[in-house]
């Protein structure tokens, strides 16, 4: 295969095609430095100085206030789900979490072996197939914060505005950081593992107000506490020098491409034509209900499962990749992030018009 193809991953996922060309010359030879950009020190003032850019091109894009600290860490997104309430909570303390799929669940477990959960609200019984109004749930007036997943990629589903909340909320971004504006004052953190939005797999941002940076019990081993990293600049130990080098150059991408005013507008476009082919008829099935619909991850079935692994193979051979759906929904899942290119949505959708024609249930 010499032509990239689209990818539609849910992460990683594709990244703007500017940043990995600069990426393949900055791996021999970073900046004329003679080093590679994997090779150089993190502690050299090259690579202070790509670090530095990137915090302060994510602290631009999404406006983020002077009392918020930027951490980048290792562990995968799947590490805050444990450091948020050990770091937050303890003995008799309480959380309110919302589980709307497969990451709340999975921080919800995490969560309980530090403190008190409360879950307000599930949709597991539907199958995740929405997130709720406001209106649904409540939260206990004794809880340190409320938790929430902003985009659940396996399901498809978003929260279309942030929940509102009295208390502090907490945000597992992961897959929709920097698709659309976020006031962040309304937060105690927010995180997002970078493969989705923000570069390659390997490094986590941690956005968190730096009044909870020391209320972890005296017992957290120093590599756990957000404190550790928030002193020494996210460089407490060797940090994930190159996934932080991409992350800061896909940033500089957004900024070049209108910001996160501009991307929210093409985000919304590029997911609104995918919807308009499954709403056309009865061929396609949208799993999300229509307030809930995820603009970053459209999770849809066909007719029959032979026709599903039929679409899979037949789009694989046209250049359309990765479209099967997560093992726990199955069906088809187009994961359309800020770097998805929109020729790669026309593609799809003719596709899909020209199966549904081929291929009558
Ligand atoms: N949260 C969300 C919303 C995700 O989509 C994912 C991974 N797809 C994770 C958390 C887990 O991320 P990681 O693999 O980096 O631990």
């Amino acid at each position: 295969m010499n032509e990239r193809v689209y990818n539609f991953s849910p992460g990683p996922a594709m990244l703007p095609l500017d940043v990995l060309q600069q990426a393949s010359a900055d791996i021999i030879n970073f900046d004329n430095s003679g080093i590679g950009i994997c090779e150089i020190s993190h502690r050299s003032k090259e690579f202070m100085s790509v670090a530095t850019e990137a915090e302060a091109l994510l602290r631009e894009l999404l406006n983020i206030p002077q009392n918020y600290k930027v951490l980048f860490l290792q562990g995968g997104a799947s590490s805050q789900f444990y450091m948020i309430p050990m770091n937050l909570l303890g003995p008799g303390k309480k959380a309110t979490y919302l589980n709307t799929g497969t990451w709340s669940k999975k921080s919800i477990k995490e969560a309980k072996l530090f403190g008190e959960i409360d879950v307000a609200y599930s949709s597991e019984e539907q199958k995740f197939n929405r997130v709720p109004e406001d209106t649904e749930y409540s939260v206990a007036e004794d809880s340190e914060y409320l938790y929430f997943v902003s985009n659940n990629t396996i399901y498809g589903t978003q929260f279309a505005t942030m929940p509102k909340s009295d208390k502090m909320l907490v945000s597992d971004m992961s897959s929709d950081i920097l698709s659309r504006p976020v006031d962040v004052s309304k937060f105690g953190v927010i995180f997002a593992g970078a493969q989705k939005n923000m570069g390659p797999s390997g490094v986590t941002t941690v956005i968190i107000r730096d009044d909870l940076l020391d209320k972890a019990p005296e017992n957290t081993p120093t590599m756990l506490k957000y404190q550790t990293h928030a002193e020494k600049d996210s460089m407490f130990n060797t940090p994930p020098t190159f996934p932080i080098y991409i992350v800061g150059k896909t940033l500089k991408w957004l900024k070049e491409n209108g910001g996160i005013a501009a991307i929210e507008k093409r985000n919304r476009e590029k997911a609104l034509r995918v919807y308009e082919i499954i709403d056309s008829g009865k061929y396609y099935r949208g799993h999300a209900e229509q307030k809930s619909r995820s603009m970053m991850n459209i999770a849809f079935n066909l007719p029959t499962a032979d026709l599903e692994a039929k679409f899979i193979a037949e789009a694989a051979e046209q250049g359309l990749n990765g479209l099967k759906g997560h093992r726990s929904i199955g069906g088809c899942r187009a994961s359309i992030y800020n770097a998805f290119p929109v020729e790669g949505i026309t593609k799809l959708v003719d596709f899909m018009a020209a199966f549904e024609k081929n291929n009558p249930a």
